[in-house]
């Protein structure tokens, strides 16, 4: 449980410290004082009495934030939990986390919100924020009653893992939402084309004989939205973007200076589906893992700003869901542990993205583009920080992970860069077991 008293104060000094908003990494100190960010300096030491954290090698940044997390509960816990999820986004330097609504029940009534608020101050180990369901049941029919659900503390709308189909329904969800301050995060795909589709529509689904799932399939919702966010005026965030055309639209809306935002994965900046050769239902995920060139596409995307974020959309599945036919396996493999360490290994060490834009896309940017708190350096704001050994190299062991479900084909894989830990509020909490 989190002392939310916690009332030392203790200095962080010598770490090249990471502002996301001036997107500049300099050596610095940070005061902690009852569980705030008391001063920032820019110096190696500090002349004081206080306790002074030696975090020299290390990099200091804002708790990174996640505006896409599935943690299951309530309704499949024996996926994930509050606690399990939270503490494992807490070991990948996550000190905010946005939780989608396809929980059983779904949350599209105040009482389901206020359920995962009360249980995340028992026991989360980060802060979680919550995406209410844009219609009944996701069911895409019957918008919800958005006033309320903002009112029991919604940060935004989401019907993910469903496309709304109706597009009357989507237009309404839009202008309702918008004249309540909220983001709608639309999963889009049409449903139709990607119907029993297991990967990618390619070559390799060809090969493999596995349905695949037409890029055409994302870039034709992700146009109806655009055009609807264009109708309405309000704001549209476009979750798990995978394909190059979609890039194209989001480009050409953004010129036009439409409010339109959208996220990335990780898997799908560093992954493609050429590893399915493998028929490793833990690459089974849904956008599918598109082609070598999408990849480069959202690589190029989230240099120049096409792309506003990174998040996860960590999806727990236990282990007796993917042993099963690959054709059976529910799609989604969890991100939370490794986001940083699979980025800063495969983008920012090989030289193809700077560590500080990397910091950015994982911390103020999804935080501006659903308007909450967190990801930012400031005095005054809550001391959620994230502690990171850019140099150390080591091995993600099934063991090591925090997480109730171990659906992840990183498994195995030497990684450079690891997060030590969170602060969050002030108080530590270390990302390595052997440590406690
Ligand atoms: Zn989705």
């Amino acid at each position: 449980m989190i002392d939310w008293k916690d009332k030392r104060e203790f200095w962080i000094s010598g770490a090249k410290v990471i502002d996301p908003e001036t997107a500049k990494m300099r050596t610095g100190s940070v005061l902690v004082q009852k569980g705030a960010i008391a001063e920032i300096v820019w110096q190696k030491a500090v002349e004081t009495e206080l306790p002074v954290l030696d975090a020299t090698g290390y990099v200091l940044t804002p708790g990174f934030v996640d505006i896409h997390t599935h943690l299951r509960e309530p309704g499949y816990e024996e996926k994930e939990t509050i606690a399990t999820g939270t503490a494992a986004a807490a070991a990948g330097g996550y000190t905010s986390v946005v939780c989608m609504a396809n929980t059983d029940p779904v949350v599209d009534e105040p009482s389901v919100v206020e359920f995962i608020t009360k249980r995340a101050q028992q026991v989360g180990r980060c802060r979680v924020l919550i995406a209410a369901a844009l219609t009944k049941g996701l069911g895409g029919e019957v918008i919800n009653e958005y006033f309320y659900l903002k009112s029991a503390g919604a940060v935004a709308l989401s019907d993910d893992g469903k496309f709304v189909t109706n597009s009357q329904v989507m237009r309404a969800a839009l202008e309702y939402a918008g004249f309540h301050g909220l983001t709608v995060i639309s999963h889009c795909e049409d449903a139709f084309l990607v119907e029993n589709s297991q990967i990618h529509e390619g070559y390799v689904s060809t090969r493999l004989g596995l349905k695949g799932a037409p890029a055409a399939a994302e870039e034709i919702a992700i146009y109806r939205d655009i055009r609807l966010a264009q109708l309405t005026g309000s704001p549209l965030h476009i979750a798990h973007v995978s394909t190059a055309g979609a890039i194209d639209l989001i480009r050409k809306a953004k010129r036009k200076g439409l409010p339109v935002t959208a996220e990335v994965t990780p898997h799908h900046l560093t992954m493609n589906d050429e590893l399915l050769e493998t028929y490793d239902r833990n690459l089974k995920v849904n956008p599918p893992l598109r082609g070598k060139r999408d990849s480069a596409v959202l690589l190029d995307a989230i240099r120049d700003g096409a792309i506003d974020c990174i998040a996860t959309d960590h999806a727990p599945h236990n282990e007796i869901d993917k042993q099963v036919e690959f054709d059976m396996a529910p799609p989604g493999m969890i991100g939370l542990e490794t986001a940083f360490a699979q980025l800063h290994t495969e983008l920012v060490v090989p030289g193809k993205l700077d560590l500080v834009d990397l910091v950015r896309l994982m911390t103020v940017r999804p935080a501006e583009v659903l308007r909450i708190q967190g990801g930012r350096l400031r005095k005054g704001e809550p001391a959620d920080l994230a502690l990171i050994d850019p140099g150390e190299e080591w091995v993600l062991e099934k063991h090591l992970i925090r997480s109730k479900s171990k659906n992840t084909p990183l498994i195995g894989k030497t990684f450079t860069g690891r997060i030590r830990g969170v602060f969050l509020e002030g108080k530590w909490q270390s990302a390595i077991l052997e440590e406690g």
